[in-house]
């Protein structure tokens, strides 16, 4: 049998896993962390945003430049720096703000998605596992008609691609989902795609480990940081640690997150991708509060139902290279959140019950880099920026040999 090893055991490492043990591999799964799911993928915003993959470099997003560096709007924070790195991902994340590519982007990471849900839908009659995993739709609200007409034509590329879209005025919106009678700003129309789900990520890949290592036999080594690459001239062989025994293998995945310096200098290039720091808090549903996803599209916010929990995410600060959790960013999303829906996070809801943040690694088109490494028996699958839970198993199938 054939060996792999996959390091990271985030969304798109657990992913990874489980396509190779479905091909005949024996798997084993490596962490730094103590648990799976530890990294960006902990508490993210929890949508599986199938129908909404629109990839961050935009005409709209070039337009509000100005404000974001100008610190106008609360969802951003941007802080310029003479890095090398950082000047290279800002210059090809411009390029990237083009329509064309904006659609082009847009486009594959909606090929990309529409497999995962698939798959995701295939693993589940496998593998029953509970995550708090509804499809219960998803909705973005957009404050005026400019603003939606602005998206028109990809949403019926979207259409053509087998996406189930429509627009709905804030009268229709709300039959379906009455909790936007709660929303104190006016709301021009609202797209809908009710196939679009929610879930808990850090829970889906704990469990997902548990029923691998019980199906196929996972190995699993976490609390290990993976120090160095083994291979030969032109082949990878295995991963060496500080204190333990090197392993070796046939494949190797790297589902780090991030570009780091594991990866051979042949695949990694300057500005192949930037932290983009958010945060999140799940708190106690409302009796009233959402079933649906909500997307506020005038705040950059996001709401994902998650059983009795509720998940509010958004913020995205650019520029530091470390991050670290900074309480006033964290107060601008409460506030943000009790801005948007007054009645569900009030003050006399109480503290919420986790707080979080993690960094998306954006990639200046927004598009994952799944590809094989310069050596053979390497593979990349990396850089899901503000998408990689809704990507996970498409991506993951992809890099599976
Ligand atoms: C605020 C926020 C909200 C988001 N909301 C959504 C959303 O609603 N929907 C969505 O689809 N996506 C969302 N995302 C994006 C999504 O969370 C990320 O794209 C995804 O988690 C990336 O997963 P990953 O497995 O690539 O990385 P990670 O989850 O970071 O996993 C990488 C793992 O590699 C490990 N690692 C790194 N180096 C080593 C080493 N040398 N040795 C051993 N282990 C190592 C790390 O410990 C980590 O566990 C959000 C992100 C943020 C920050």
């Amino acid at each position: 049998m054939k060996k792999a090893i996959v390091i990271g055991a985030g969304v798109a490492g657990v992913a990874s896993a489980y396509m190779l043990c479905k091909a005949g591999f024996a798997v084993t799964l490596l962490d730094e962390k103590p648990a799976p799911a530890m990294g960006s993928s902990h508490q993210n915003g929890a949508q599986l945003s199938y129908a909404y993959c629109d990839a961050l470099a935009s005409p709209s997003l070039l337009a509000q430049l100005p404000g974001i560096l100008l610190k106008r709007d609360p969802a951003y924070r941007c802080t310029l720096q003479a890095d090398p790195d950082f000047l290279a991902w800002g210059l090809r994340f411009l390029i990237n703000s083009t329509s064309a590519r904006f659609s082009n982007n847009t486009l594959t990471l909606s090929r990309i998605a529409l497999r995962s849900h698939a798959l995701l839908l295939e693993l589940l009659e496998k593998h029953p596992i509970e995550f708090d995993y509804e499809i219960n739709g998803k909705m973005l609200l957009y404050p005026t008609l400019e603003s939606c007409q602005k998206h028109a034509k990809i949403l019926e590329q979207k259409r053509q691609q087998g996406f189930q879209l429509s627009v709905l005025t804030r009268e229709e919106a709300t039959v379906i989902e009455p909790a936007l009678a709660h929303y104190p700003d006016p709301i021009a129309s609202v797209v809908y795609s009710p196939g679009d789900a929610a879930g808990r990520p850090d829970v889906f890949c704990q469990k997902l480990v548990e029923s691998l290592q019980h199906e196929y036999g996972l190995k699993t080594q976490f609390n290990q940081k993976v120090q160095r690459i083994n291979h030969t001239k032109d082949r990878a062989t295995g991963v060496s640690f500080r204190d333990s025994a090197p392993l070796e293998c046939d494949t190797l995945v790297i589902t780090t997150g991030q570009s780091c310096d594991l990866l051979p200098s042949k695949d990694r290039s300057l500005g192949d991708m930037w932290p983009v720091q958010g945060y999140s808090f799940t708190a106690d549903a409302h009796p009233q509060a959402m079933q649906t996803s909500i997307t506020d599209v005038k705040r950059k916010l996001v709401f994902a139902p998650l059983g009795k929990e509720l998940r509010v995410a958004g913020l995205a600060d650019i520029g530091q290279h470390r991050f670290q959790f900074m309480s006033h960013r964290f107060e601008t999303l409460m506030q943000t959140a009790q801005a948007a829906f007054p009645h569900f996070f009030g003050e006399d809801q109480g503290p919420p019950k986790r707080v979080w943040s993690g960094a998306r690694y954006v990639t200046p088109s927004s598009q994952p880099i799944i590809r094989r490494g310069s050596l053979a028996g390497l593979y990349l699958n990396l850089g899901h920026g503000t998408l990689g839970w809704t990507l996970s198993l498409g991506a993951a199938e992809q890099v599976a040999p």
